[in-house]
């Protein structure tokens, strides 16, 4: 067993079953168990702590990552056209399909859905709800902050975008 699915173990093993409808409990207690910051949550590093190995390669545009293991090696071969938003974003959502593969991960979910729950991970993960409203709050009445946001929580704007209406957030231009 390599170092990551090690450190996974003990917590993938609290679960009976993983489903979307709780990702965002999942990816809350994840982020303890990991003593994670609020914010920002850089993949990466921690993928690389935990002895992932990290390629930068000129993947097809449609395809953002892939990842590969070999007995207990995982590599990640990462898009170079991704800039640092989007690729924190697919880094986080290559997290949970190498966990959803961990021999401890309590249920399989079928491709179609672990790659909506990986996307729900990522988002819930790299932009956590409780942080997300703090910063709206603090930024709401100047306009659109969006990108503003999304590089503060090192995601894509979209993806930001995404999770501010999920959230029923909206920007005010407020006068002054
Ligand atoms: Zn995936």
């Amino acid at each position: 067993m390599n170092t990551l699915d090690r450190r996974l173990a003990p917590f993938l093993r609290r679960w009976d079953y993983i489903s979307f409808r709780h990702l965002h409990v999942f990816a809350d207690a994840f982020a303890g168990y990991l003593r994670l910051p609020a914010t920002p949550r850089l993949a990466h590093p921690l993928l690389r702590r935990h002895g992932v190995e990290i390629r930068r390669e000129p993947l097809p545009p449609t395809v953002h990552a892939v990842w590969t293991r070999d007995g207990g090696d995982c590599l990640i071969r990462l898009s170079e056209h991704l800039p640092p938003g989007a690729a924190n974003f697919t880094l986080w959502h290559e997290w949970f399909d190498l966990m959803a593969h961990h021999p401890d991960f309590p249920n399989k979910p079928p491709l179609r859905t672990l790659e909506r729950c990986a996307n729900r991970f990522a988002s819930c993960i790299s932009m956590p709800e409780e942080a997300v409203r703090r910063t709206f709050e603090e930024l709401n009445g100047r306009g659109d902050k969006t990108t503003v946001m999304a590089a503060r929580f090192v995601v894509s704007s979209s993806a930001m975008r995404v999770r501010l209406s999920e959230l029923n957030l909206r920007w005010r231009y407020d006068r002054r």
